[in-house]
């Protein structure tokens, strides 16, 4: 479908003298003027990219970069349009959010953002580092007095004004996430709604913050406990939920009273960007909330200096295990408070008993949402013997018929991934298994509209000594494991140093809670594969991290516990 828009533009295009295309397409309505600039930036992309035939044998698609003509007519074309297709092209930010101020870099330099299906560059966003990260800080540290004097009523008052401007501003957050982050834009709606859902939460927990009162062992004395903000949060966040992993730190964060400077990922600054803005309509004071942008070559610095100062208090991390235990050992110095929401390796066990239609929903549900770019995706599927081939077969078919393309095109269920690095890790675990045995029952290449899309891909016969088994794949590929008894399926389950989320299939309900309680790891979908929301608490144990987000304890992360102890009482 995308190659067929593709092709009828660029030969509707071919038809116009050169001057007329550009009259022509200012006369179409906003949204078709965006369309058709990104349609052209396909075609060219393809055109550096050729567009291979399916099951051809193809190397990776590691040079994605667009150079010469094609790239600076593509940018011409995309900034301009970029922020005309918003209701509200104000969202559309590019330049840092400190102090209560739009802020180039100090150094005044600046990096690429681009859409991950077409590379064209959407933006430029400052690059920043150490010294705009230290500013931040002192901004945030100076701003915390003023913020937790406020009632928690009025510290909830503004985030239920930022809840409400996110809600209305829904489409145009979620466009700005489909581009930059790939995926369709009814996930991307899916995205804010969850995004938000943080942010309505907190704003009411905020009252809730509640001491206690301790009976004393000690006659004369009164024992309390109060609640207090920690201080300065960091808060660094990964690409692949890029609105609703900021809100489900900030939101308990500015709850709770503290202060927030939020390091989105490289790949995906416009939505917090754009989030800033909205906290900024809603009444967050200068300071209070802060981003700083940064490409990866800078993320290093910003990080040691976010877990080093003395000024923050408080780092929560969502990412990779390998930098979250960087993210751990420097932030030892200043002994912080930290959360760590990392890498996840999810087991996800069908019983020959399960309800098999659920459970191949289930699968569907959870495994590619974000082209399986989710780090509670299911990783590893063991499925029990006797209904293997049925269900290996069923899985196949469903997964064959899901529509790849542009998340901005209409009814496509799987986006490209982020980026080359992406890309060339699901390629790689593919080879694995494949060198090792695994059979590909769908898909298993790159799809023919090149760039960084992947088939989505069912393997079957897989085994514990392949990479698809021992890492997070982060990608559109199922891989099937067989199991025969329910000790084996735990066994296989627990084997990975990591411990997130996991799924268990099963009629007998018994079953399901014995199997749940034996699984290491911290959120278990009984006969369910969406499991996340805001009221209940997400984390994992083992190397997927340590402490928890939403629900009534996520806030607790924000807090201290102070101990009063009120003597000479008669
Ligand atoms: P991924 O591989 O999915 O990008 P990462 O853990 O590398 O996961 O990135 C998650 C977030 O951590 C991003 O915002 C990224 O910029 C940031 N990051 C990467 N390296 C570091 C580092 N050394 N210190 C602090 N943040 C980092």
């Amino acid at each position: 479908m995308l190659r067929h828009l593709v092709r009828r533009t660029s030969s509707i295009r071919a038809a116009f003298p050169p001057d007329s295309w550009q009259a022509f397409t200012a006369c179409l309505p906003r949204t078709s003027r965006f369309m058709v600039g990104q349609l052209d930036a396909v075609a060219a992309s393809a055109a550096l990219h050729p567009i291979h035939p399916p099951n051809h044998s193809r190397g990776l698609t590691t040079g994605t970069t667009l150079t010469g003509n094609a790239a600076s007519n593509i940018h011409a074309a995309s900034a301009e349009s970029a922020s005309e297709f918003l209701d509200d092209p104000g969202l559309l930010r590019d330049e840092a959010y400190v102090n209560g101020k739009w802020v180039k870099a100090k150094g005044g330099k600046t990096y690429e953002v681009t859409d991950p299906a077409t590379h064209v560059v959407i933006a430029r966003v400052p690059s920043m580092g150490a010294a705009d990260t230290r500013g931040a800080i002192e901004a945030a540290a100076a701003a915390w007095e003023g913020w937790k004097q406020k009632t928690p009523k009025q510290r909830g008052d503004v985030l239920r004004r930022w809840y409400d401007l996110i809600q209305h501003h829904t489409m145009d957050l979620a466009k700005i996430l489909t581009l930059e982050n790939g995926k369709p834009l009814a996930e991307s709606r899916g995205e804010v709604g969850y995004g938000a859902s943080f942010v309505e939460f907190y704003a009411e927990e905020a009252k809730r913050t509640y001491g206690e009162v301790i009976p004393s062992p000690t006659p004369g004395r009164r024992l309390v406990t109060i609640k207090q903000p920690v201080g300065v949060a960091a808060l660094i966040t990964p690409w692949n939920f890029p609105i609703a992993m900021i809100t489900r730190k900030a939101a308990p964060a500015l709850a709770a009273g503290c202060p927030v400077v939020i390091k989105p990922a490289e790949d995906t600054p416009l939505s917090a960007l754009a989030l800033a803005e909205l906290a900024e309509r809603a009444g967050v004071p200068p300071g209070i909330l802060n981003v700083l942008t940064c490409p990866r070559e800078h993320a290093a610095e910003v990080g040691l200096e976010l877990s080093t100062s003395l000024n923050v208090r408080k780092l929560s991390f969502t990412g990779s295990t390998k930098v979250g235990k960087i993210l751990m050992r420097d932030s030892a110095s200043t002994v912080k408070k930290l959360s760590l929401e990392l890498g996840g390796n999810a087991p996800l066990i069908v019983f020959d008993d399960a309800d098999i239609e659920n459970a191949i929903n289930g699968v569907l549900a959870a495994k590619f949402r974000n082209a399986g770019q989710t780090c509670v995706s299911p990783n590893r599927l063991l499925v029990q013997s006797r209904i293997y081939d049925e269900f290996v077969s069923t899985l196949a078919e469903k997964v064959a018929n899901l529509q790849v393309g542009h998340g901005l095109q209409p009814g496509v269920q799987i986006g490209p991934l982020i980026n080359p690095g992406g890309l060339e890790k699901v390629q790689r675990h593919v080879h694995d298994a494949v060198k090792k045995g695994a059979q590909v029952v769908t898909g298993g290449d790159l799809h023919a509209l090149g760039g960084t899309f992947f088939e989505p891909t069912v393997l079957g016969d897989c085994r514990p000594d392949m990479l698809v088994f021992t890492e997070e794949t982060f990608g559109p590929v199922c891989s099937v494991f067989k199991f025969q008894a329910e000790a084996e399926a735990i066994e296989m389950a627990n084997a990975t140093p990591f411990g997130l989320a996991a799924y268990v299939f099963a009629g007998d309900v018994g079953k399901g809670w014995r199997v749940a309680e034996a699984i290491e790891a911290g959120m278990v979908g009984v006969n369910e594969g969406m499991i996340s929301t805001a009221v209940a608490p997400f984390g994992g144990v083992k190397e997927s991290g340590v402490g928890r987000e939403g629900a009534k304890v996520g806030i607790d992360e924000y807090l201290e516990t102070k101990y009063l102890c009120l003597g000479s009482f008669r």
